[in-house]
């Protein structure tokens, strides 16, 4: 099956192309469909996977381009996981115009926060920069209909635990929540126990 048999739109299909993506890798076959049927999901997969263009694909997908507030966050351990998973999201939104905009600490807040003013399909950032936004009203969050929690384990081992909490509590709750992880400690699968609905879980 190639990106082209699945329900998504032109523009998409063109831009993964572009890319040279014309089949999905196991987790995108996977996640994809569920995706773009809005479940929630834990995934088990590993770097190289082709993870990222997972869940950016069907977050591309679903975005409304009419819609100037922020519809996706998606949250990262690093800084140049931020930056690189806003790459990605631009290229595979290429054809669509999906505009993506990455915050993260040790960077001027001023100039993200002129960012985040601007159109913004989706935002990636790391968690404490996520919620000094959210705390100083610069990240407006009512239109925030997908939460992604990239590389969960690595998130909580840096300690992020209580701003990604803390970020969850703000958000409002008929969202869909994806949460990708290379393993399963007890501490990320009781996050997902108290912040997602139903979740389907995938292994890789
Ligand atoms: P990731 O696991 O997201 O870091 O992706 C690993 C690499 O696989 C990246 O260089 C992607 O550009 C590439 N990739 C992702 N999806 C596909 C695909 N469907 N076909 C070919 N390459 C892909």
């Amino acid at each position: 099956k190639q990106f082209k048999d699945y329900k998504l739109s032109g523009e998409i299909v063109r831009a993964l192309s572009g890319l040279g993506y014309e089949a999905p890798t196991d987790v995108q076959s996977k996640v994809l469909p569920l995706a773009l049927e809005k479940k929630d999901l834990v995934v088990r997969s590993q770097t190289g996977s082709g993870k990222t263009a997972s869940f950016g694909i069907p977050l591309c997908e679903m975005v409304e381009w009419e819609e100037n507030k922020p519809q996706a966050l998606i949250l990262t351990p690093t800084r140049e996981l931020a930056v690189q998973v806003k790459e990605d999201i631009t290229n595979i939104g290429r054809y669509k115009r999906i505009k993506a905009a990455a915050v993260y600490g040790k960077s001027p807040f001023h100039r993200q926060k002129l960012e985040l003013k601007q159109k913004n399909h989706i935002v990636v950032g790391t968690p404490g920069r996520v919620l000094d936004h959210i705390e100083k009203g610069t990240f407006p969050l009512d239109k925030l209909a997908y939460l992604v929690i990239d590389e969960a384990d690595e998130m909580l081992n840096m300690g992020f635990i209580d701003q990604v909490e803390a970020i969850i509590q703000e958000l409002p709750s008929d969202r869909v929540t994806l949460t990708f992880s290379a393993t399963l400690p007890e501490d990320v699968e009781a996050l997902c126990h108290k912040y997602m609905k139903q979740p389907v879980h995938i292994e890789i």
